[in-house]
């Protein structure tokens, strides 16, 4: 089955087409035939592809939105659209209704554009991504909807909920649903295929540490608890969110420099995190660069702070878990940051995770869905890097969602 993966961000949309095929009872990706992305929308945007008779090419284009930027997209593939037989989109935010892969009807889109109101940022763009491709491609060919909270639904009521009032969070559909569900459900498969493991024998933590981060604890393939919450600014410290900070904040800060609280909350949103520590940049390369080259006190600080959040999240989920196999890194940072990874590795002997130098040193710019182990051989929990490869996963969720209805 041909598969065409739409993934929009607020500002870009990044594409795979791929073919998705029966293999040994199971189903398997064959590699993209084009993939690639439209980034800056609303101005000059630009537009990459790459594909296995095409090469690489980029060029720019003007497109102030979505659907605009979705017909450039479409224009540009042209006969390729001619054989696609789905599309997966990848959708944020499914709320308690949408607890898996879903086939788009308009009654889907209207529940999606209602849950924009818990991801003002997000929804709105999946949505123009489902309405482009629609406008373009007509309404015969299925479109479903991969959500990034479905994967956390197996969280139990402890981890779901906030210690207020039971008639307050009902009332205003408070719970804590988990993002970046569809990277950590990739990093946990990664960590299967790698060590041939089934992920149903298996107590794994994996991170994501990207422009967002977050953390999931994971057993029998089954998320148990993750770090972002109702939204995604709970948790670890990200590029420019805070994570968890002391809710009284918002009201102090609103009081003293005289604005909303809604400022406040962007403020924890946009200004805080490397950025906000930093002073400088979100971007953890430039931050690693100015501590070591300039020993930059800020930066340092802020780096130091990141791995410190993250090594008291993996204690608790060790706590959750009751111990873990394997602590698995994957995003950006996670991805290719060694001084990251051994950062937030250190001093954990005590629960036995340790890092081979070496290993970690290498493990850097891995191929999108390969897996590298970094820990000594014999040491538990290992420690792995997994390239995510997100689009596979909801290549493979459409495949079974439009294969079920037949
Ligand atoms: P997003 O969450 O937007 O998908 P990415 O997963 O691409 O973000 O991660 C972006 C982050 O990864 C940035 O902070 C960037 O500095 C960091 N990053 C990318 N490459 C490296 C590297 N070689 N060393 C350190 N950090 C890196």
């Amino acid at each position: 089955m041909r598969i065409l993966v739409i993934n929009s961000g607020s500002s870009s949309i990044k594409f795979r087409l791929s073919e998705a095929v029966e293999e040994n009872g199971a189903l398997a990706t064959r590699p993209a035939l084009i993939e690639g992305a439209v980034k800056g929308i609303r101005g000059l945007v630009s537009f990459e592809v790459t594909g296995q008779q095409l090469g690489v090419s980029t060029d720019k284009i003007q497109a102030q939105d979505h659907i605009q930027a979705m017909r450039v997209l479409m224009d540009r593939l042209g006969d390729s659209l001619d054989s696609v037989e789905a599309v997966g989109h990848r959708v944020v935010h499914g709320g308690d209704r949408y607890v898996e892969s879903t086939l788009i009807t308009e009654q889907v889109e209207a529940g999606i554009d209602e849950l924009s109101e818990l991801a003002p940022l997000h929804n709105p763009a999946c949505l123009a991504g489902i309405r482009g491709a629609k406008a373009v491609m007509g309404a015969t060919v299925p479109m479903v909807a991969v959500f990034d909270t479905a994967f956390h639904r197996t969280m139990p009521e402890v981890a779901r909920h906030y210690a207020i009032p039971t008639e307050l969070a009902d009332r205003h559909r408070i719970r804590r649903y988990g993002f970046h569900g569809i990277a950590h459900a990739s990093l946990a498969n990664g960590y299967a295929a790698c060590t041939g493991r089934s992920l149903r024998e298996a107590r794994i933590i994996t991170i994501q540490l990207g422009n967002g981060c977050s953390i999931a604890a994971i057993a029998e393939g089954r998320s148990i608890d993750t770090s972002m919450g109702f939204t995604p600014l709970e948790g670890l410290v990200m590029g420019t969110r805070s994570g968890d900070v002391d809710a009284s904040l918002v009201s102090l800060l609103a009081e003293r420099e005289k604005v909303e609280p809604a400022e406040v909350e962007r403020w924890l949103n946009e200004r805080s995190g490397l950025l906000g520590l930093s002073g400088r940049s979100n971007d953890m390369r430039e931050l690693l660069r100015v501590a070591e080259q300039q020993r930059d006190e800020r930066a340092e600080l802020a780096i130091e702070l990141f791995c410190y959040r993250a090594r008291k999240y993996i204690g608790s989920y060790l706590a959750v878990l009751g111990g873990a196999d394997a602590i698995v890194f994957g995003g950006g940072i996670g991805e290719n940051a060694p001084d990251v990874r051994k950062r937030i590795c250190r001093n954990m002997a005590w629960c036995g995770i340790s890092l081979n130098a070496d290993r970690n040193q290498a493990a850097v710019g891995l191929r999108p869905g390969s897996a590298a182990k970094i820990s000594p051989d014999g040491s538990m929990p290992a420690v792995y890097v997994v390239a995510a490869d997100e689009e596979t996963w909801i290549t493979k969720e459409t495949a079974h969602c439009v294969q079920a209805i037949g």
